[in-house]
C-alpha cells in the first residue's frame, strides 16, 4: 500500500459481532493515531458518521464475527468494496464468545434469552451456526487477540501503509 502519493489511504472499520473492545484497542494507539492520521482517512465505522459503506475502501479491519444475516449481508458488500481486507480479533478469526453458542443451536439461545417469546422483528434474524469472517468471504491479513492489543494494530497498521504484509508471529496480544 504505497502512501507516497498525496492521496490518503483511505481506511474503514466495521462492528460485527463484537464487544467494541477491538475498537476500544484500536483506540488505545493514543497518539501515535496522530502520525497515522498524516497517511489515513478514516471513511467509515463507528468512528466516524458515513451511514453508507463507500465505494471503494482501501482497508478494512472487521471487528466480530459473522453472526446474523444483517452480518452476512453487510460484510459481503465489505469485501465486494475493499481492496484489503483485515479480520481484527478473535472474534473476527476463530469466531471466539460469539461462536459460544454454536453448540446449543439459535432456537433454544433465542428461547433462553428472550422467555416466553423470541422476537420476529427488529433483531437481526440469527443465522444458525456463528462464523469467522474468513469462513463466509476472503480475508487478507489476520490479526488474532482478544483484542489484539494497541501494539499489534499499529505495527499491522505501520506494514500495511508501508506496502508490507504484516509479519506479527513475534508480536502478541501482550505488546511487541
Ligand atoms: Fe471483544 Fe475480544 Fe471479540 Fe475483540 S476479539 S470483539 S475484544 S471479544
Amino acid at each position: 500500500m504505497n502512501t507516497s502519493a498525496k492521496k490518503k489511504v483511505s481506511v474503514a472499520t466495521v462492528w460485527l459481532d463484537g464487544c467494541s473492545g477491538c475498537h476500544m484497542s484500536l483506540l488505545d494507539i493514543d497518539e501515535r493515531l496522530l502520525e497515522l492520521a498524516a497517511s489515513i482517512e478514516i471513511v467509515y465505522g463507528p468512528f466516524v458518521d458515513t451511514k453508507v459503506f463507500p465505494e471503494q475502501v482501501d482497508l478494512t479491519l472487521v471487528e466480530g464475527s459473522v453472526s446474523s444475516e444483517d452480518d452476512l449481508a453487510k460484510i459481503k458488500k465489505v469485501r465486494e468494496h475493499t481492496r484489503v481486507l483485515v479480520a481484527m480479533g478473535d472474534c473476527a478469526v476463530t469466531g471466539n464468545v460469539p461462536s459460544l453458542r454454536n453448540p446449543f443451536g439459535t432456537d433454544k439461545i433465542l428461547r433462553h434469552i428472550y422467555l416466553p417469546n423470541a422476537p420476529t422483528e427488529i433483531v437481526p434474524r440469527l443465522l444458525p451456526s456463528v462464523l469467522p469472517v474468513h469462513q463466509v468471504v476472503p480475508v487478507d491479513i489476520y490479526l488474532p487477540g482478544c483484542p489484539p492489543s494497541a501494539d499489534v494494530l499499529y505495527t499491522a497498521l505501520v506494514e500495511l501503509l508501508a506496502g508490507r504484509t504484516p509479519d506479527m508471529k513475534d508480536v502478541t496480544r501482550f505488546g511487541k
